[in-house]
């Protein structure tokens, strides 16, 4: 090796442009080679009627909408989000108490359904705290039937207060961007094709087959990508880490932004206030049979003055979020069956919020918006991984990943959550996994 080490990044998302930070700062000489035009990955945002949008990461929290659709008392939505959060830190628990008997098949939804039966609610509060645990899904981005109990332990990691970024992701790429921006080579529009790790330096080749060899590569795209791109790796990559990253699974969450002419669902007097809405179960739209088809949306017209927007922003996942991206996959957006076909999605939705009346213009919206990401290639084809029901050894393969292949130089970096994390004595840094 070099005496200063030449390390290649592919990828500039967050988990890209802070590992360039960190080995700058150690030494090394760094080149970051990004498929887009841009930098950030997932953190990425757009304009809505002169406002930013996040499309990928912000954030959640918790007045639930019954299966027929009507408003859950005060009463039940208080006692039902207590015992939900309490429920889901019980299962964090039983989770990682016994993380090595718990059958592979078991789910979340196995657990929450044998726990109420220990709770002294009614028939009616049970379904319905059965109900509203299935907010989780759009944590994970697949409904909780799929969300392993044995490994369910891992994603307490993201336990805690959770914060939304009003004003976007924006300044925070931009914080993390700026070392590598100033220190590091950036290389954009350089899509990689080929990682080989026959030699001793390591040889990249990029789709206009351009070669660029380091002596050490740091691999940060997406697992869905390295899902569909295991033959990209000469020599195959080890067994364990192949099996590794077919294992762990890759949700679909996807966002939809409903912007409006006035926030209809809030009082015109006095300060908004923070609205979430959950729509449990809905029998009041049609669906396939079976298929869980729970929404939820919240107010961005209670945010800070200066980012407010009268616009709810829809979580959408799974089996709905799949449903919906093909619908509008090839729309372009700015038409009207674009328009059309997610009002007709999510309208049965917002008509059930207070204030709405069909015959005023007010609750028509102004523009509507929806992400993509399960037809992005770059973005692994959804949104970001999670542990499925079946997954045998989850907390064994993410350490494989971490190790990497060590003795070839190759090691993989990425995003699940991000945590903004503070240690005393700098100014915070960004965590991943
Ligand atoms: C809808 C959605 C909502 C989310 N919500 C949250 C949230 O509220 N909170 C949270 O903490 N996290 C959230 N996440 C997850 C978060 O966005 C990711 O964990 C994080 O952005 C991952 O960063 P990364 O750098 O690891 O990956 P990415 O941001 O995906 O960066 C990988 C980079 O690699 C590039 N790349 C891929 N393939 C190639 C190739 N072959 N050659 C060269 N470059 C390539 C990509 O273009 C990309 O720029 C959300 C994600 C989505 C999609």
């Amino acid at each position: 090796m070099s005496p200063k080490p030449h390390v290649g990044i592919i990828g500039a998302g967050l988990s890209g442009l802070r590992c360039a930070d960190v080995l700058v700062q150690n030494g090394a000489q760094v080149t970051i080679l990004e498929a887009r035009d841009r930098l950030g990955g997932r953190v990425h945002q757009a304009e809505l009627e002169g406002r930013l949008v996040d499309l990928g990461p912000n954030w959640i929290h918790g007045a639930p909408f019954s299966r027929d659709g009507e408003p859950v008392s005060e009463y039940n939505t208080g006692l039902i989000s207590e015992a939900v959060w309490t429920t889901i830190d019980k299962a964090f628990e039983y989770s990682n108490k016994n993380k090595h008997t718990i059958p592979p098949e078991r789910s979340l939804y196995d657990f929450f359904k044998e726990t109420v039966k220990e709770t002294s609610l009614s028939p009616e509060e049970e379904q319905l705290l059965l109900d509203a645990c299935k907010l989780w899904g759009a944590y994970v981005g697949e409904p909780i039937e799929r969300q392993s109990l044995k490994f369910f332990h891992l994603e307490e990691c993201i336990d805690g207060n959770n914060f939304f970024v009003a004003s976007t992701y924006k300044r925070i790429l931009e914080y993390v961007a700026k070392a590598a921006q100033s220190d590091a080579t950036i290389k954009l529009n350089q899509k990689v094709v080929k990682i080989d790790t026959s030699n001793d330096q390591i040889s990249i080749t990029t789709s206009a087959g351009e070669t660029h060899t380091f002596d050490e590569v740091v691999v940060t795209c997406p697992l869905g990508w390295l899902k569909n791109n295991l033959s990209a790796f000469t020599p195959a990559l080890p067994a364990p880490l192949t099996s590794a990253i077919k294992s762990i699974s890759y949700g679909r969450l996807e966002k939809v932004f409903v912007r409006f002419p006035r926030a209809f669902w809030q009082p015109d007097t006095g300060t908004a206030k923070p609205f979430f809405a959950q729509f449990l179960e809905p029998n009041y739209v049609e669906h396939p049979a079976g298929v869980e088809w729970n929404q939820e949306c919240m107010s961005l017209a209670s945010l800070p003055e200066d980012c407010a927007q009268p616009t709810l922003l829809f979580y959408t996942y799974g089996p709905s979020g799949a449903h919906i991206v093909s619908r509008i996959a090839d729309l372009d957006p700015a038409s009207q069956e674009y328009r059309d076909t997610l009002i007709g999605f999510l309208e049965p939705f917002y008509a059930r919020l207070p204030g709405y009346n069909a015959l005023s213009k007010d609750c028509v919206p102004s523009a509507i918006l929806a992400t993509k990401w399960q037809t992005d290639e770059l973005g692994g084809y959804g949104s970001y991984s999670n542990f499925q029901v079946g997954l045998e050894q989850g907390g064994k393969d993410i350490e494989v990943m971490r190790a990497g292949v060590a003795e070839k130089g190759l090691w993989f970096a990425g995003g699940t959550y991000l945590a903004i994390c503070g240690t005393g004595d700098d100014d915070g840094g960004i965590l991943e996994w």
